[in-house]
């Protein structure tokens, strides 16, 4: 395997499959299965869940609510879809574990950083919900953090799409994927991987990153082995 511990970020909408709102139960089973075709390999686990699905603070604030309590909102649905899928993992026999950035302790483990490193030696997957504990922000900037603080090789950002385009994929049918760019070329051509704070803290740290289409069977092990799937952000 090329990479030992990785961070893997899904976003909440990634858990609807096909449907409009919500968790799609099948779904979040392909994912688990995916998940342990790595850690059987002896891949360090690490997981940040979106709650986009549930709840975002932005739409929140739109329709004339505080920001803040959206956001808490947001935060919070994050720790249900991350609940959703600890189900999900030890369905397949994995064993996990649940941290949260907001103190929910009755539900999930705090977060405290040489207890969750301490669980990925073992063997668990860590999955860590509640964003960043912190309004404002989003998933991406607490996968990008937490990928940092528990020293992951590599971020890989699951999406929809099966990489970074030079133009949306899903509206120009010319547009070209790249399979490797630097964080400065992103920048400069202004594409969209990350928002900003998130991707700039992936950029000063040196932290690769690797968006790659986490619906197709099998991608996840392929990135994780080193085969060019998907496009890598790097230095
Ligand atoms: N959120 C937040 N702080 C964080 C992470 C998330 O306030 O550190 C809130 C924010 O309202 C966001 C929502 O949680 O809209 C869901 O997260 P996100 O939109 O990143 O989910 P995704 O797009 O990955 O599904």
């Amino acid at each position: 395997m090329k990479y030992k511990r990785i961070l893997l970020k899904l976003s909440g909408e990634a858990l609807m499959g096909n449907r409009q709102y919500g968790i799609d139960p099948e779904r979040l089973a392909e994912y688990a299965k995916d998940i342990k075709t790595i850690t059987d390999k002896g891949v360090e686990v690490a997981i940040v869940i979106g709650g986009g699905n549930i709840f975002r603070g932005v739409s929140g604030a739109s329709n004339g609510m505080d920001r803040v309590q959206g956001d808490h909102m947001g935060m919070l649905a994050t720790v249900i879809n991350g609940l959703a899928l600890q189900s999900a993992l030890e369905d397949t026999g994995i064993p996990t574990r649940l941290q949260s950035a907001i103190k929910i302790n009755e539900v999930a483990e705090p977060f405290i950083r040489r207890r969750a490193m301490r669980h990925l030696e073992k063997g668990r997957v860590v999955i860590f919900g509640g964003g960043t504990g912190n309004p404002y922000f989003t998933t991406d900037s607490a996968a990008v953090l937490r990928a940092i603080e528990i020293e992951a090789d590599v971020i890989l950002k699951g999406t929809r799409v099966d990489g970074i385009y030079n133009a949306d994929p899903e509206k120009d049918d010319k547009a070209v994927k790249f399979n490797f760019i630097s964080f400065e070329d992103v920048l400069k051509k202004g594409l969209k991987v990350m928002d900003t704070t998130a991707f700039t803290l992936s950029q000063e740290n040196e932290l690769p990153i690797i968006v790659f289409d986490m619906n197709k069977k099998g991608n996840l092990l392929k990135v994780v082995s080193g085969e060019n799937v998907g496009t890598e952000v790097n230095i």
